[in-house]
Order: C-alpha cells, then structure tokens, then sequence
C-alpha cells in the first residue's frame, strides 16, 4: 500500500527543521560537544558558535549581539521578561498593561502577577483583533511598570502597532516587552524601529528545533534572572548553553534574513490568499478572522458556520492534511479561543474556526491538495449535522 500523503499546513505551531539548520546543529552533538564556558580548546570552539549564533540573531531583529539572551523558547523569553522586570518581592509590585489576546505564556504570567498582588489591565481588541494604542496610553498609571503587547497573534497573524505602543511606552517612560514569537522570520523586525526594551523569539517557528530561544534585553535594562546559578548569559539565564540548539537557532535567523531579500514572504502570501480565496469562494458561511487588518503573511484564521472546528480537524488529518482549530497549547480544552471571542467571536464560531498556517516548505501543490478536501470536508460535516440548516448560514 503507498504511504499515505501528509500535508502541514500547521506551522504556526511548529515548523520542520531546515536540512541546512540541521547539518548546522548536527557537529555540536558529536565533534563538537564542549561546554561553551570550558577555557580548553573544545569550550572555545563552542563559545565561538555560540557568539557567532548570537550575531546572527542580533542581526534578524537590529540589535547589537550583546543584547541577546539565550533561552529555552518562546514562554521562557516571555516570563523573563515579565518576571524580569516586575519584583514580586516589593510590597506593591505595580501595574502592567497586557490585551486580552496575548499567549498563554503572556496571559498566565500576567495571571500569576495578579494573584502575587500586582494591578494588571487587559486592553481589548476590535473586530479585526487590533489593539488600540489609545487604549494602551489612557490604561497608563502612575505606578505602571510594563506593557506586554504581541506583535503578532499566533492564532490569526494580526499585526499589532507595535511601533505606536513602542512611543505611547517612550512617552510615558515605562518597559516595552513584545512577544515576536510568531512574527520572527515572517515579517521585518527592527527592535529600534518598535522602540521595544525586551523582545522574545523561539527557534521552533522559524525552522530551529523546539526548545531553544532568544530575548532581546535592551542595553541598560535592569532584569532580575529567573534561574540563579553560574554566570552564563551575563547572569541573565544560568545554566550551561544549549550548543546545538543555539547554533541552529542562529542558523534559522541566517536563513530568514536572506528570505526576505528574496521572495519567500511573497511566495508564502500568495499560497495563503489563494487557500483563502478558494475556501470563501466555494464554502457558505465562511469568513476571515481578522480580514483587513495587517497579518503575517502565512496565516489564515477562518470560521465556518455549523462546524465543530475538532471534526474538521480530525476528518482533515484522517485525509491527510494538518491544520488546528487555534493554538496548539489550548487544543483538547473545550473553551472557545480566547483570541476570538476577544475579537467578538460568537463562541460557536469560535470553536467553528480553523487555522491553516504555511511554511516555507509548502508547495502550491499542497495548498491544491488542502483546497481538493476542505470544502467537502466541511459539506459533509455539515450534512451529519443534526443542528445544520443551510438558511441560518452568514452569506
Ligand atoms: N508566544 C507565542 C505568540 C506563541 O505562538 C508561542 C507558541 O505557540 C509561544 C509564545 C511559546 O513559545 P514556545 O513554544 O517556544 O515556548
């Protein structure tokens, strides 16, 4: 029997390793194995790709190599930065600003702050899942510490202002920390431009492996460590570096700058608006969250009506075909996408919502393969539906 065809249209929860990152990594686990603080031969030769990887992220996002912190991922990136800056241990911890669509790494530390005594303000979204700057400037208090706003949604790839943010912060003389996580190696990231104090990436959504990361702390930036131990990082994450995964990350910023002097984001866009221009065209009842706003050009969120987005899921992945109902970190819980109903989702169409997320390795051929099954897939959902009626679909 041939093996049956696999498409992943599901990158915003993880990507493939690039053959290239890969054969980079591949020596630090073999030859290459010393500990990078190791004053021998085999440490420097780890300690050099280390700074070399550092580079090269510093180069991704404008900043300076010394700036860059090396982390185990994204929600690591995210708590430093939150927990960095927001000393638990004072009596009163302060105010942070956050929006209401943030991940459940930003959320949940925002959570845990509050519950630890700490004011934290959610700022909403509108119906394309933008926040309003104005919204963040007339939040600000006297005693506000930080705000934390993505730069862009890993559910539906909206973009934030974050460059507006970054001046209503500026302004007000209070920490900018972006979670870039699903931005990196999508779209331009100059920490200058955003005007940000912290900003944190993760290697496994732009072709590095899972469990290897990086935030950006601005020169000057008093950040208390989360990890007490050696003095690895400039005392910012202790704990003996990750040498393959640093390398590979530094590897996948390498190759995301030089896709953007390509054409790769172009190519990527145009797989993304064809799945949308087919589906809309051939599905009633389906919609685009976050149409019109700015996206990350791999992204498309959509919601069908008098669809249970978990069937479709799993009558897809039975065909063949990765995609997720939302964010990989809350599948299997029932509640509809927080993202979603922030942005006025009814909560139906909420859990009727499906993301489709495209990598570099995707083909238009794959994208013809998703579009050969997903308007039937739905029909045929639809039909078995004891709730379905054709009239009650939005046009
Ligand atoms: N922030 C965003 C926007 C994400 O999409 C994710 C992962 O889905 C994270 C943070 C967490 O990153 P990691 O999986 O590297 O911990």
């Amino acid at each position: 029997m041939k093996p049956m065809r696999r498409i992943y249209l599901d990158n915003n929860a993880t990507t493939p390793l690039l053959p290239e990152v890969l054969a980079a990594m591949q020596p630090y686990f073999g030859e290459h194995f010393g500990n990078a603080s190791s004053i021998h031969h085999h440490g420097q030769e780890t300690r050099a790709a280390v700074e070399r990887a550092r580079e090269s992220v510093a180069g991704l996002i404008g900043c300076r190599a010394s700036e860059i912190v090396f982390t185990s991922g994204g929600t690591e990136g995210d708590n430093l930065a939150i927990f960095g800056l927001v000393n638990l241990g004072l009596a009163k911890p302060g105010h942070v600003i956050t929006s209401t669509i943030e991940h459940h790494a930003v959320l949940n530390s925002c959570k845990h702050l509050e519950a630890s005594g700490c004011e934290v303000t959610y700022v909403p979204v509108d119906g394309r899942g933008q926040v309003d700057p104005d919204d963040v400037r007339r939040a600000l208090r006297p005693n506000t510490r930080l705000i934390t706003i993505m730069m862009a949604n890993n559910e539906t790839g909206v973009l934030q202002p974050v460059e507006e943010i970054g001046k209503v912060a500026a302004e007000a003389d209070v920490y900018f920390h972006t979670d870039a996580v699903q931005a990196a190696g999508k779209t331009a990231i100059d920490v200058k431009r955003i005007g940000c104090d912290l900003l944190s990436v993760s290697g496994h959504k732009m072709h590095a492996p899972q469990g290897v990361g990086a935030l950006y702390v601005k020169k000057g930036t008093v950040l208390h460590p989360m990890l007490y131990g050696g003095s690895h990082e400039r005392s910012r994450r202790a704990g003996t570096e990750n040498v393959p995964g640093i390398v590979a990350l530094g590897k996948a910023a390498e190759l995301a700058r030089e896709a953007f002097a390509r054409d790769d984001l172009d190519r990527m866009s145009a797989l993304r608006d064809r799945l949308e221009q087919i589906i809309l065209g051939e599905v009633e009842g389906a919609a685009v969250n976050g149409q019109g706003a700015a996206r990350v050009p791999n992204t498309s969120s959509i919601h069908f009506d008098c669809i249970e987005g978990e069937a479709l899921v799993i009558a897809l992945d039975l065909k063949g075909l990765a995609v997720s109902t939302g964010a990989a970190c809350s599948s299997g819980a029932i509640e509809p996408s927080h993202v979603l109903t922030a942005m006025g989702l009814r909560p139906e169409q909420a859990r009727g919502s499906l993301r489709f997320s495209v990598g570099k390795q995707n083909t238009s051929e794959d994208v013809e393969f998703a579009l050969s099954l997903i308007p039937s897939t739905v029909a045929r959902l639809r039909e078995l539906s004891p709730v379905y009626n054709k009239a009650a679909l939005s046009s």
